[in-house]
């Protein structure tokens, strides 16, 4: 079961609309999609995104850390001893997270189908689908409103609305339309994506408090380095606050957790580097009472079929947030995850599930070298 090739493949994909954050604005996506095949003849999928403004990875920078970094160091080890290839991985680059998990998923892919398993099983088999919530992207509150409306028409009853943008009377003005939109029923849940200072935070917050919109999370209020201002947020609210840009790696984590600077913890394979530190990261925040969310970047069904393995195997991946595969113009009928509305069931299979030779084609028809 030894790695015989390492291959990797830019994908473009389009978005339905362009997608609009605190940090930026995405019209494509590209992605970078990794093979790898082991001498017994079986084969493993993977994908890392160039989501430069958080993991600072460009196309460029993923190919040359996968192909001429991780590669080398990958080919001709065992798969069965995944410990030694990822003290490999982690010695020999800094960094460099979603390249990282990209080589992590393909070496899980591999391993549980040589194993006779689907993923979700080998990691711990908790559950067997999960819900996602639904994007409304940053923009002008009719526009907003809008979106909310499509989407909980279209059953979506978790809405994750990206705000921190706008002054503070604009952020009010919006969620409180969208709240009076959708009804009391609907969760809501914001993601400021580093948009404030602490104190604005806290007060723009407990304003939503007082208006009695009913917030369950506030995603990254401040900046991603800024764990003191995070923890100040945390305790002056009553919403729950949820770190992502704030934490990559497992270090990141115990920082998190030991300061008590979040109620919860986003984790996502891209910042993690793998499968292989979501686990831990997501076993240490159990230990402390915290739960996670499973999130991802602007990734195809590739990196989001081992997030959701992830996610659904374990108990204290309490909430998903894994609709990016949903808001991509493109058909993705590879295997893995199928959507049925905010349902995200498996496809089945061993490993992640996919089709390798339909996985082929999908590269070549989205190729973008
Ligand atoms: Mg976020």
């Amino acid at each position: 079961m030894n790695i015989r090739t390492v291959e990797t493949f830019v994908v473009q994909s389009k978005l339905k609309k362009p997608f609009v954050t605190a940090l930026r604005t995405v019209f494509n996506v590209q992605s970078i999609i990794v093979k790898m095949t082991t001498e017994s003849g079986l084969t493993g999928w993977g994908e890392a995104v160039p989501a430069h403004v958080i993991t600072g990875e460009t196309v460029g920078s993923i190919r040359y850390a996968i192909e001429r970094v991780l590669a080398p160091v990958l080919i001709g080890e065992g798969v069965a001893r995944r410990e030694v290839l990822f003290e490999k991985v982690q010695r020999s680059l800094l960094g460099n997270s979603s390249a990282k998990a990209a080589v992590d998923m393909a070496v899980h892919d591999i391993f549980a189908q040589h194993c006779g398993l689907p993923l979700i099983q080998m990691l711990g088999g908790y559950s067997d689908r999960l819900t996602t919530d639904l994007t409304v992207s940053a923009g002008a509150p009719k526009e907003m409103v809008k979106e909310a409306a499509e989407h909980t028409a279209k059953g979506f009853s978790v809405l994750k609305i990206k705000i921190g943008t706008g002054n503070f009377q604009e952020e009010r003005v919006r969620i409180r339309a969208i709240r009076q939109e959708v009804g009391p029923d609907i969760v809501l849940r914001l993601d400021a994506n580093q948009g404030w200072k602490p104190k604005e935070a806290i007060r723009i917050i407990r304003q939503f408090e007082d208006d009695g919109l009913d917030i369950e999370l506030v995603e990254q209020p401040v900046a991603a380095n800024d764990l003191e201002g995070l923890r100040e947020v945390t305790r002056h609210t009553q919403t729950l606050i949820m770190a992502d840009e704030s934490l990559f790696s497992i270090g990141d984590a115990r920082r998190l957790l030991e300061m008590r600077a979040a109620d919860l913890l986003n984790i996502k394979l891209m910042k993690s580097g793998g499968i292989h530190e979501a686990l831990k990261i997501n076993a240490m925040a159990q230990s402390y009472g915290v739960e996670c969310m499973a999130g991802s970047m602007m990734e195809t069904a590739v990196g989001v079929t081992a997030a959701a393995h992830f996610a659904a195997s374990q108990p204290n991946v309490t909430r998903t947030d894994l609709d990016a595969p949903l808001l991509l113009a493109g058909v993705f009928d590879c295997g893995g995850i199928v959507y049925k509305g905010s349902v995200m069931e498996f496809a089945g299979g061993l490993g992640l599930g996919f089709d390798s030779e339909r996985m082929k084609q999908w590269v070549k028809e989205y190729a973008n070298e």
